[in-house]
């Protein structure tokens, strides 16, 4: 590709809002892919329906606190984060409403008998981001695509489309005039653009929508008879972009502003219980025992249990020895992960070893084990930094789902979009912002 080719795909990026802002506050495109990534028809679909189960597992799990409380308070007791989620779920005000927004990630095994074997990463049930971004990329695909610059035909989705349509709903059945939204966002958030795209949407509904970080809130908010009020408006939803890490609650301020909310009528999305139960520690409890089984029938939890990767905790016992000493043994076969959201916390393989001998034992339940899953590469062509490089690459594809319930009865639960991250294999972690992976599209094929 010549410079100025690659000038033109890099321009329509910038037409088309593929936008991040770099650490110096400067607007640069987010890194994309110029091969989208393929799969069969039959598997989308097959990985939308796991989407709406594993969104009535986990909707189903944050309605059981007692499960959640007894899972998570060997884990909360070395996690001061984790402790102060839970701590949060015996004053949660439970609505008659939940909404609950989620990505559902896979990785991909190419199996021996050639089919591919999609394997769940993890679910996430807080701050799932790019559904924005992941549309503009789509769209940019399509455009080179009608200028016969890339090959194939893209699937369309519109995750915003229902994001919006499912916070408009939930809004009009709190039957209040002018419930406004509260997106809850981090100070200095680079991944704005992907957040106006929900923005955008839901003013074009009439729904208003106020964009606060939890210090924000705790200057303006305040509670009035239980409903939450910031500045001159009531809050009738409160969508998540925040909290999901201990570094968004530096201070007393911003943990006594979270308590707030979960103290209020206003519905979160999510509660703290949902949050809970998107943990990796619950993901691992489900994905090791066949307690699934009691949230939802027989015949989802084998289905769902088939798209598990075998996982363990660091305080168990492993085929007859300590976790850590069949770690040490099988380390590259591993991936470690903490209680954490957002990216960059994992260790991966070999480095386990070295990281074990330094994590004191006390801190075992505050980790959970998980096999690697061994996700099949390709070739694809790369732009970073308006750099075009081939990469052997693994493609990461996520399903946003969306969940409603009323009175405790599911009202909504359906698959809303796609989200496809590119990275180069030797690359662990899996951030777009972070500049691990590049954003692309979707493109089904028959086999
Ligand atoms: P986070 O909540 O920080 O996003 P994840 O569990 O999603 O944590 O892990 C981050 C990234 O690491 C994933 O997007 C994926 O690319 C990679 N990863 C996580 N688990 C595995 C695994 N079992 N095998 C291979 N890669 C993994
Ligand atoms: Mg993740």
């Amino acid at each position: 590709m010549t410079s100025e080719e690659l000038r033109n795909i890099i321009d329509r990026a910038h037409y088309f809002g593929l936008l991040q802002k770099n650490p110096h506050g400067q607007l640069v495109h987010a890194p994309f892919s110029l091969t989208p990534y393929r799969l069969p028809t039959a598997l989308i679909s097959q990985l939308q329906i796991h989407t709406q189960w594993s969104s009535l597992l986990f909707w189903q799990v944050a309605q059981n606190f007692d499960f959640l409380k007894e899972m998570l308070e060997p884990t909360a007791k070395v996690d001061e984060f984790i402790r102060f989620l839970v701590s949060l779920i015996s004053h949660e005000k439970r609505q008659d409403q939940q909404l609950l927004i989620n990505r559902n990630d896979f990785l991909f095994e190419r199996k021996e008998n050639g089919e591919l074997q999609p394997l769940q990463v993890e679910f996430n049930t807080i701050s799932a981001s790019f559904a924005h971004l992941s549309e503009r990329v789509t769209s940019l695909h399509q455009q080179l695509q009608q200028e016969n610059i890339l090959k194939g035909s893209s699937l369309l989705h519109d995750a915003i489309v229902g994001f919006a349509s499912g916070i408009k709903d939930t809004i009009e059945n709190l039957g209040w005039q002018d419930a406004a939204l509260l997106m809850l966002v981090q100070p200095k958030e680079r991944n704005w653009f992907d957040q106006m795209g929900l923005f955008v949407a839901l003013c074009k509904r009439g729904v208003p929508v106020v964009r606060a970080s939890l210090a924000e809130v705790n200057e303006k908010g305040k509670l009035k008879n239980g409903d939450l009020w910031v500045g001159p408006q009531r809050i009738g939803i409160v969508y998540f972009r925040a909290g999901y890490s201990p570094g968004d609650f530096p201070d007393e301020v911003s943990c006594s502003a979270r308590r707030m909310l979960e103290a209020s009528s206003a519905v979160l999305v999510p509660e703290a219980s949902m949050q809970l139960a998107g943990t990796k520690k619950i993901q691992q409890v489900l994905a090791s025992s066949d307690i699934l089984r009691e949230f939802v029938p027989e015949s989802v939890a084998d289905q769902l249990k088939a798209y598990f990767a075998n996982m363990f905790g660091l305080e168990e016992e492993v085929e007859g020895r300590t976790a850590r000493e069949f770690l040490e043994e099988h380390a590259e076969q591993y991936v470690l992960k903490p209680q954490r959201e957002g990216g960059g916390n994992n260790v991966y393989g070999a480095e386990i070893r070295n990281f074990l001998t330094s994590l004191p034992t006390s801190e075992d339940r505050a980790w959970v084990a998980m096999r690697r899953i061994e996700a099949e590469t390709t070739e694809s062509l790369l732009v970073v930094k308006e750099q075009a490089q081939p990469y052997q690459s693994i493609s990461e594809l996520g399903i946003f789902g969306l969940l409603r319930a009323q009175s405790g009865d599911l009202r909504l639960n359906m698959p809303v979009g796609h989200l496809v991250r590119t990275k180069a294999s030797n690359v662990n972690e899996g951030g777009v912002v972070a500049g691990f992976a590049c954003l692309n599209s979707l493109i089904s094929i028959e086999k």
